[in-house]
């Protein structure tokens, strides 16, 4: 009987049985296209349109403010590249954040080599966005501010109707990257003054490869994908129907079961938290300890290696990460945790864990054990931890 604990939620989550189940029947019995006439792809239609109510339901939107995507990543592209070419008369400035993931960074990147600039806001040792700075950075030529809900690393939730409010008393637009809260904290587009959102079907037990940008009503958006009529002519392509009807379901699931969930979660997590932070020195809780995700834990184990834990953990059947599925398998630290004032050697020792529902207090004291043990290999292996030891007996 071999051990298999998936603390990698983060990166991706299993699709629960109804949303596979819920999709199923539109692969195929009802395969129509939802933009032909007959009565028999009005089912697939009327599927769509559910799922558009249900998504606005969540977030108290309009249905018509819901844009299908191909998941978080498209969406963020859509969010940022879209808006700096619609509203380029007004200005060529927008504000972002050194944490966010790499959708937005890169995306950020990509249009300062197209002309606009960029002011990348620095964060608190919590991972916290500074409000003052913020309001320091606003200009006059300002289009945009883009700051995730939670980050996806450390789990920090940034202070979002603050920011909001910020963005709104400026007279600029606010997208935020909510790809990790959607579906672990309830979020309303007015109570955030929130005019642009993305999130992603596979990271609330969905399917992958769909998502969706939320579009307040009259935000000048330009379209994305030229070509057919779809998704108010903004996104062009035939509906991914299964997919579309998945996210629904899933964001359905989502919204019903968040607050027992996220409570069971939120014990869980903070169980390892104590755990580990207990029995392991020269150990550090990497984010807020109280104002993150219910299902992150980030730490950082010094005089040791992120890969190196990550693989002994595998071998004992526990999957986690050492940061974001995109930054490992490069050996540069993690941005964030740089961002948040980590030397390099200690952000090289981090590791994430990112739980479901499903993860048991019990699981957690087999995850502990396990980190515990092969910390203390590792340190034994190493140089600087016994040249540290040396210096410390005397
Ligand atoms: C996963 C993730 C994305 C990308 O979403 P995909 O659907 O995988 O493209 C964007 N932002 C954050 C914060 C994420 O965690």
């Amino acid at each position: 009987m071999s051990k298999f604990i998936y603390l990698d939620n983060a990166a991706t989550t299993k699709a629960a049985p109804e949303v596979v189940e819920a999709m199923l029947p539109y692969f195929t019995e009802d395969y129509g296209n939802p933009s032909s006439v007959y009565e028999f792809a009005g089912k697939s239609r009327e599927a769509v349109t559910k799922s558009r109510e249900t998504i606005a339901d969540a977030l108290g939107a309009q249905a018509n403010e819901i844009y299908f995507t191909a998941g978080g990543s498209e969406a963020d592209n859509w969010a940022l590249k879209a808006t700096a070419e619609a509203y380029e008369s007004k200005g060529k400035h927008i504000i972002t954040t050194k944490i966010e993931h790499h959708a937005i960074l890169h995306t950020a990147e990509y249009l300062e080599k197209k002309g606009y600039e960029v002011t990348y806001l620095d964060v608190d040792e919590n991972g916290v966005v500074k409000l003052e700075e913020l309001k320091k950075s606003i200009r006059p030529d300002t289009i945009l501010i883009s700051i995730m809900f939670a980050n996806n690393e450390i789990g920090t939730i940034q202070p979002v109707k603050e920011i909001g409010e910020i963005a709104h008393a400026n007279g600029i637009l606010f997208h935020t990257d909510a790809v990790q809260a959607f579906g672990q904290i309830p979020i309303k587009v007015d109570e955030f003054h929130i005019d642009m959102l993305s999130a992603s079907g596979h990271k609330l037990n969905g399917p992958k490869g769909i998502g969706f940008l939320y579009i307040r009503k009259g935000v000048k958006i330009r379209s994305f994908v030229h070509g057919g009529a779809q998704e108010r002519k903004r996104r062009a392509g035939t509906e991914n129907v299964p997919g579309i009807v998945g996210l629904g379901k899933a964001v359905e699931r989502a919204m019903t079961s968040m607050g027992k969930r996220t409570a069971h979660e939120i014990e869980v997590r903070d169980y390892l938290i104590e755990k580990v932070l207990g029995e392991i020195p020269y150990t550090r809780l990497n984010g807020h300890r109280t104002n993150r995700l219910p299902n992150n834990i980030n730490f950082s184990f010094q005089f040791i290696e992120g890969e190196s834990l990550l693989i002994m953990l595998d071998m004992e059947g526990i999957c986690g990460s050492s940061g974001s599925a995109c930054t490992s398998g490069s050996l540069d630290p993690s941005h964030v945790l740089l961002a948040i004032g980590l030397p390099h050697e200690i952000a090289h020792g981090s590791l994430r864990l990112t739980l479901s529902e499903e993860i048991t207090k019990e699981d957690m004291d087999y995850v502990a054990d396990a980190i515990k043990r092969i910390v203390e290999r590792l340190r034994s292996m190493s140089p600087l931890y016994e040249d540290f030891m040396k210096k410390h007996r005397k």
